[in-house]
């Protein structure tokens, strides 16, 4: 029997997780690690604690299940996307702390690109928005402002990488600097149309192209890592970390979709052979394949998913655990004309409105505790309606299913409003997992362990459950026509 080890190194914790060759999970770890605020809007990670976290899971890994190098077929990494590290390398040594995909330090440097007319350039290039966000502007930055980082970049002696390459290059002991698709499609520096770094882009932001790694497949032997008690394997796979999702879903075809209910929820849809260009708000950008050609994806996120939850729970109070906000909602018999449009800090897709605010509507003398509670949760659902619409609109593609996973994806009350509100079949996988089993499937299938097919296969025998659209027709229409008021009055 031999395993694949899968590690995700997410934005506030590390994970490893083994499988089987059946596609079981043997053993998973995870570890917290420090945030870093330097400042109110800025987000960093010290590089150290990062690399820390990933050698600790895989030696817990290696000890909970009692395997060794020998037993281990393959690696998978999956990551936190567009975070931004740049080190010496010879040394491997980090000239400033990883700033993290959150972090708003260059939001003013992205609204004079917007300004001086590069959205259009930008977006034909990358499928991006210009953005603090993506790492082009990150990288930037770090070269403007780190002592010395510019002539020691274009000296050649630093080198630029997300999570995956700067993890990469310490396990490989400095042999590998790579990354995949999936993440260098999201540096705002890579064409995904001729799938290499653009150089038009990188004189725009002024970053020496020998700073940047080589780009390979999602589903590719990267090389092998050098120490620790995997030394020898090799790592068969990088993927960003909604891309893994996508992959570990099974969304392999065109009009497949995910959605991931974290704090923030996640949508992509893989598109095929062919970007689709978004006319409503959305990014297009590069998905994960088993062979060596990527997919396109559309990507739409809404800002606050289940940090409307945390707020019921922190804010005001109405909940003591998230989970209770099932059992409350379930409760009330209906909402009772209440919308709680969770705009905290704008609306994302389709609306695109930094100034809309949260707003609770339509509230009477008799509206109840467990109606705002449920409202909230409705909230979360109407959003991502609003980004499946956008995306079927672009696409041209009607959505009859939409798999999910992410913590809140464990609330039964929210996914059976998503697949009433949506008409469409709500399919909840191994929640939790799918990011870092996607990371597995594509590192089984290139280490030739598994098949496209077996993956589906296992995913088809794993455990899942289906939430089925009940509502009546003229109910739901109903209800969609108030979200759009609650929306309207949220912008006002
Ligand atoms: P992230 O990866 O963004 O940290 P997770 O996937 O761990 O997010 O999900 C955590 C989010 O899910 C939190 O915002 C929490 O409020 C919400 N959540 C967790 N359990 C539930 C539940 N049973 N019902 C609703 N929301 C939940």
């Amino acid at each position: 029997m031999k395993y694949i080890l899968a590690i995700d190194q997410g934005t506030t914790s590390t994970r490893a997780h083994i499988y089987d060759q059946k596609g079981e999970c043997v053993c998973g770890y995870q570890l917290e690690f420090p945030q870093i605020y330097p400042k109110p809007g800025w987000v960093e990670h010290s590089p150290a604690d990062i690399w820390n976290s990933v050698c600790s899971v895989m030696s817990l890994a290696a000890d909970g299940a009692g395997l060794s190098a020998a037993d281990i077929a393959a690696v998978g990494i999956t990551n936190q996307r567009e975070t931004t590290v740049v080190w010496d390398r010879r040394t491997g040594e980090p000239v400033y702390n990883a700033i993290v995909w959150q972090c708003r330090r260059t939001a003013d440097y992205c609204k004079k690109l917007v300004r001086d007319g590069f959205s259009e350039r930008i977006y034909n290039k990358t499928g991006l928005v210009p953005d603090a966000y993506f790492s082009a502007t990150k990288i930037k930055w770090i070269l403007d402002n780190a002592e010395g980082a510019r002539e020691r970049a274009e000296r050649g002696e630093l080198c630029f990488g997300t999570v995956d390459t700067y993890l990469l290059f310490r396990l490989s002991k400095g042999k590998i600097f790579a990354t995949d698709y999936t993440n260098a499609a999201r540096t705002m520096l890579f064409n995904i149309h001729t799938l290499e770094w653009d150089k038009e882009l990188l004189r725009l932001f002024d970053i020496p192209p020998c700073m940047l790694p080589q780009v390979f497949p999602s589903s590719h032997d990267f090389g092998e890592i050098a120490e620790g008690p995997f030394k020898g394997v090799h790592v068969h796979s990088v993927v960003g970390d909604q891309q893994g999702s996508l992959f570990g879903q099974g969304c392999f075809e065109a009009g497949d979709i995910k959605n991931t209910y974290g704090t923030g929820c996640f949508l992509l849809m893989n598109t095929g052979d062919g970007p689709v260009k978004s006319e409503n708000g959305l990014v297009t950008t590069l998905g994960a394949t088993a062979s060596g050609k990527p997919c396109y994806v559309l990507e739409g996120s809404v800002f606050v998913g289940g940090a409307v939850v945390q707020w019921l729970r922190d804010g005001v109070g109405l909940i003591k655990r998230a989970s209770a906000s099932e059992r409350a909602a379930m409760r009330a018999k209906d909402s009772g004309g209440v919308y709680v449009v969770p705009a905290f800090t704008g609306l994302g897709a389709p609306y695109w409105d930094a100034n809309a605010r949260g707003t609770i509507t339509g509230i009477t003398r008799g509206t109840t505790k467990n109606q705002i509670i449920r409202a909230s949760l409705e909230g979360i659902a109407y959003q991502v309606y609003d980004v499946v619409k956008a995306m079927e609109r672009d696409a041209g593609i009607n959505i009859t299913r939409l798999s999910v996973d992410g913590g809140a994806s464990a609330n039964k009350f929210l996914m059976q409003f998503q697949s009433d509100i949506l008409r469409a079949e709500v399919v909840r996988t191994r929640h939790g997992e799918s990011t870092v089993l996607g990371a597995a499937f594509l590192a089984g299938i290139s280490a030739g362990i598994w098949s496209k097919s077996d993956v589906l296969a296992m995913l088809k025998g794993g455990e899942r459950r289906v939430f089925s659209p009940k509502m009546e027709e003229g109910e739901r229409l109903s209800l969609l026509a108030g979200w759009e008021k609650a929306v309207q009055k949220s912008r006002l």
